[in-house]
């Protein structure tokens, strides 16, 4: 091992580093768009929009003001009225089921399988007579079993959206995530896979009526002109935005495959270790591609490792202050997943983003080991 791999420090994320990178290419956008005084549902996002489309294979896209108000919007424009349920994984991030409150919906939550996702094998004891759709979550960078939620929702006439937040340019079957319902959504958070500075978010259809219903919503009522049709929210992608993450989708096919990279490092080396769960390898599965928005392990010892690894100048965090929606006590739910809460007593992330060299995750590797004494 060489001597440079004996103390580094590797924050979990490292927000400057990732702008430094790219440094001159976003001073030169914001030069670009400000002369242009182009703010406000101007030519980079309609640009941005249709790159998004031609990526995910999709009908319409939309730059919506971030992944929560997407969520909500696809809700709305997919036609869910006051009461109805919607199913939902617990192991996600609040906004899932906060989305579902501001667009009406009751959120009902499931609890996961042996992938950590939404288990599709859970879905049927949470169905009741006002149950109108499922909510796969996309989560990780990895895509459900789509297949058998699919098969869930049609045996009950039940519509898909989806949160694909955390999974831009995943797929399942060669299909991307985001594609596969009625309406899907992406984060743009600046930690996210493509994430612009600040936040930003996207709503995905294959259906002309409910792309209708997105941009109306988006835009207070409005559709192609000035004519208000409806109540609308104000929820634009800035332009500015949509310039910076179209820049960024240009490079995201290496993007994806640096990422696949680091897992299958992680994997390499932390493959053999019996106190610890990996996520599923980037070639575990033909049926998936995952393009990996967080390495979330468990492990045994979690709180002892995480303190070691800190100690060791590895930054690790435990996804949603450790808790998942369900367990929650203010928001009112009253029901035990006991695969997501024991998943909860063991879970966290290792670094996992675009500014990690080889030689990082080798010290976090080699780190790892040395907590569990090998
Ligand atoms: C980030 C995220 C959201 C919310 O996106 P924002 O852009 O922060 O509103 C929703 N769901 C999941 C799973 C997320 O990771």
């Amino acid at each position: 091992m060489s001597s440079d791999l004996s103390c580094r420090e590797i924050p979990f994320f490292n927000y400057r580093k990732a702008f430094v990178h790219y440094e001159e290419e976003f001073v030169e956008i914001f030069r670009d768009v400000l002369h242009r005084g182009a703010y406000i549902l101007q030519k980079d996002l309609e640009e941005f929009e249709a790159h998004l489309c031609d990526f995910l294979g999709v009908k319409h896209a939309f730059g919506v003001g971030n992944g929560t108000d997407a969520l909500t919007i696809g809700l709305l424009a997919v036609g869910l009225q006051p009461g109805d349920e919607v199913l939902f994984p617990s192991h996600t991030m609040v906004a899932s089921a906060g989305a579902i409150v501001y667009a009406g919906g009751v959120p009902v939550p499931v609890d996961i399988g042996p992938d950590h996702m939404m288990d599709p094998a859970d879905l049927e004891r949470a169905i009741t007579d006002r149950t109108r759709a499922i909510m796969p979550v996309q989560l990780n960078g990895r895509t459900c079993n789509m297949d058998a939620i699919q098969a869930v929702a049609d045996k009950h006439g039940l519509f898909i959206v989806e949160d694909a937040a955390q999974a831009l340019g995943s797929r399942f079957k060669g299909k991307c995530a985001g594609t596969f319902g009625a309406a899907g959504t992406f984060s743009f958070y600046p930690a996210k896979v493509l994430g612009c500075l600040g936040d930003g978010g996207g709503v995905v259809t294959n259906d002309d009526h409910v792309a209708d219903g997105i941009r109306m919503l988006r835009d207070h009522g409005r559709l192609h002109d000035a004519e208000i049709r409806t109540w609308g929210m104000n929820s634009r992608l800035d332009n500015l935005q949509a310039a910076l993450l179209d820049f960024q989708l240009r490079t995201y096919e290496s993007t994806m495959q640096r990422r696949r990279e680091i897992a299958a490092m992680y994997e390499e080396r932390l493959g053999d270790l019996a106190e610890v769960v990996l996520p599923p390898g980037p070639n575990d599965d033909p049926n998936h591609y995952d393009v990996y928005q967080n390495y979330e392990i468990e492990a045994e010892r979690r709180d002892e490792l995480r303190e070691f690894l800190k100690v060791n100048g590895i930054g690790t965090i435990i996804q949603w202050s450790g808790k998942a929606v369900h367990q929650w006590r203010g928001l009112g739910f009253d029901v035990h997943l006991p695969k997501t809460e024991a998943f909860f007593t063991r879970c966290m992330m290792l670094p996992m983003n675009m500014v990690l060299s080889d030689d990082d995750v080798e010290y976090i590797c080699s780190k790892i080991l040395a907590f569990y004494g090998k």
